[in-house]
């Protein structure tokens, strides 16, 4: 079940693929909870093995996010994944995927310009390196992403259209808690006080959902209204709350085509995103 090693995986993956066998991947960062795992039932729904990549990737974190703190407990993950009937596991060191003298990079534009990419610049380039390092060495029929990180989906589509990968990428959809806090690894920084006041994030989300379903098409209106009730939870700060074209990632502030309405909103020093898409 779990691997560590590049050559390991290409050997695991050749045997099945000599057996005419299909293969999904799940690219995550480990500390696996229920919306990794709605990726991983899918993924092995619809292919005939699963590889999960379990790797906390230096390369997509800024000098001053949470790097180290970031939460890893790989036995846990291994038993999510075997019970939920993945095959493998792959949870390189970060010498085996960045060895020295490492100095090529999957650079995305355009699509990475505004939202998260314009807060945390060098992010998206990690997440392409990283992501199409994983392509390479698993070479799987289907990825799966959750539409919780809804630019890193469209990053992702952009790099595989340009780049000619084979590769069919599966949008998910957001997995939430009982009360609507979408699930994220991050959540486990949350203090019980900062947990309630996270809430903000999922009430934004419907509120926003709620004045476009009831015919409002002033983008600005709707920003305007969900900022409004942010800025209204003392431990919250707005990172950004925005609205882009589906697709292409551009601001768009008229609900006249698709839409995505994204935020990050820092909730005391943990950083949250969460959004909608109106189609
Ligand atoms: P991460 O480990 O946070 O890098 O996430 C790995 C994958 O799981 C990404 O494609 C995420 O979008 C997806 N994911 C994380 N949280 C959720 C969630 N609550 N619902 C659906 N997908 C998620």
């Amino acid at each position: 079940m779990l691997e560590k090693n590049i050559t390991g995986v290409r050997e695991t993956v050749k045997a099945w693929r000599s057996e005419g066998l299909s293969v999904g991947l799940v690219p995550t960062m480990g500390y696996l909870h229920e919306g990794h795992k709605s990726l991983i039932d899918r993924a092995v729904r619809e292919n005939d093995r699963v590889v999960v990549s379990v790797f906390v990737n230096p390369m997509q974190f800024g000098p001053a996010e949470d790097l180290e703190t970031y939460p890893r407990d790989i036995e846990a993950d291994c038993r999510l994944c075997r019970a939920a009937g993945a095959d493998v596991v792959f949870h390189p060191e970060v010498s085996e995927m960045y060895p020295k003298n490492f100095t090529s990079f999957v650079d995305t534009t355009g699509v990475t310009e505004e939202l998260c990419g314009k807060s945390r610049p060098v992010h998206f380039r990690g997440v392409c390196t990283v992501v199409s390092k994983l392509f390479h060495i698993v070479t799987p029929d289907r990825a799966y992403f959750g539409q919780k990180d809804a630019q890193q989906l469209a990053v992702i589509r952009r790099m595989v259209r340009d780049l000619n990968i084979n590769v069919e990428v599966v949008g998910c959809p957001i997995i939430r808690e009982a009360d609507g806090l979408a699930k994220s690894s991050r959540n486990t920084y949350l203090s019980a006080e900062e947990r309630q006041a996270a809430l903000v994030l999922s009430r934004a989300v419907n509120a926003g959902k709620e004045l476009i379903a009831r015919g409002e098409t002033d983008g600005d209106a709707v920003l305007q209204k969900m900022k409004a009730l942010i800025e209204a939870e003392p431990l919250a700060k707005i990172d950004y709350v925005e609205m882009v074209r589906r697709d292409t990632m551009e601001i768009h502030r008229t609900v006249d085509e698709p839409v995505l309405v994204a935020l990050a909103v820092y909730i005391g020093k943990t950083r949250l995103i969460d959004n909608f898409i109106w189609e």
